[in-house]
């Protein structure tokens, strides 16, 4: 078999002039299983034209999907990297600096600033692919400096979470990212701009249990994974059956945790639209923001 396709293939492929054909032009949709033609797959925002199946995307995606051409990714502070020298069947610092040289990321938070259909804004995205989006020192660090650049920038900061939770490798320091993401985003709501939350799936443990709950406005995409503990250590601990549907996207909106449930395609427009409305300057601000000047 080995010299049909060693020798005898590429030969007849060389005849016919044909080059090799990328096996990446097809995916398929693991909910579906149709097999979707890979640039519909880009033009549909990662979206199965069949079943509308959400699938992963990176962070650099969701940038680039939400801000207007022309936007700007901001370099990160570096955070203290492997403060336990944590070491499980490999050492945490492999496991991060083999993450960082696939992601070409330094952890799993883009932060970029631009406008989204020209409102202006500070976006953070979270990057699955990046030790599941767990969040550890660097991940609290972006998104300190993600707030701290929305409240100097006077813009409205969009967070787009997919994280496993806290990153177990870094232990107690991962936990105190918890509240450290708390008052980060507390700091925007001060300065009285809205602070909104777009969960991907999945977006559990830590990530829900801090900031991901505190937005002024919560969207997840349709059937997103959102939860604290996952569904089969609920089910183990109250001994019941969970309900159709439980830690989705759809339930938490039913059950009032989320304010809406939006498809990718128009997520861009939805975000353009909430920041206007909540931007925009009522009369009577408008009148105390510019009160007349006393005559002479
Ligand atoms: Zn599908």
């Amino acid at each position: 078999m080995n010299w049909i396709s060693e020798w005898a293939l590429p030969k007849i492929q060389t005849w016919l002039g044909r080059t090799e054909v990328p096996d990446n032009l097809w995916h398929q949709c693991p909910a579906c299983n149709q097999m979707i033609f890979h640039k519909d797959l880009e033009r549909s925002l990662h979206v199965c034209p069949h079943c509308g199946h959400h699938m992963r995307i990176s962070a650099a995606q969701r940038i680039a999907y939400t801000l207007d051409e022309g936007f700007q990714r901001i370099e990160l502070p570096k955070a203290p990297t492997d403060p336990l020298r944590f070491r499980d069947q490999r050492r945490y610092a492999d496991r991060l600096k083999e993450a960082q040289a696939k992601s070409g990321m330094d952890d799993a938070v883009v932060v970029a600033h631009g406008a989204i259909e020209g409102h202006r804004a500070v976006a953070a995205a979270f990057e699955f692919g990046f030790m599941g989006g767990s969040m550890g020192a660097g991940v609290g660090e972006a998104l300190v400096t993600a707030a701290k650049l929305a409240v100097l920038q006077d813009a409205p900061l969009v967070v787009f979470t997919a994280s496993g939770g806290a990153r177990m490798q870094e232990g107690a320091v991962s936990l105190m990212q918890m509240p450290r993401t708390v008052i980060a985003t507390q700091m925007v709501k001060e300065a009285g701009l809205p602070f909104i939350v777009v969960m991907g799936d999945p977006t559990t443990g830590g990530v829900t249990a801090s900031f991901a709950m505190l937005g002024d406005i919560h969207i997840a995409e349709p059937n997103a994974l959102i939860g604290f503990a996952g569904a089969r250590v609920i089910e183990q601990t109250v001994r019941e059956k969970l309900p159709e549907g439980f830690q989705r996207a759809e339930y938490l909106l039913a059950h009032g945790i989320l304010d809406m449930v939006t498809h990718r395609g128009e997520m861009r427009a939805t975000l353009a639209r909430l920041v206007s409305l909540l931007r925009e300057k009522r009369p009577a601000e408008v009148a105390v923001a510019a009160p007349e000047a006393p005559a002479a």
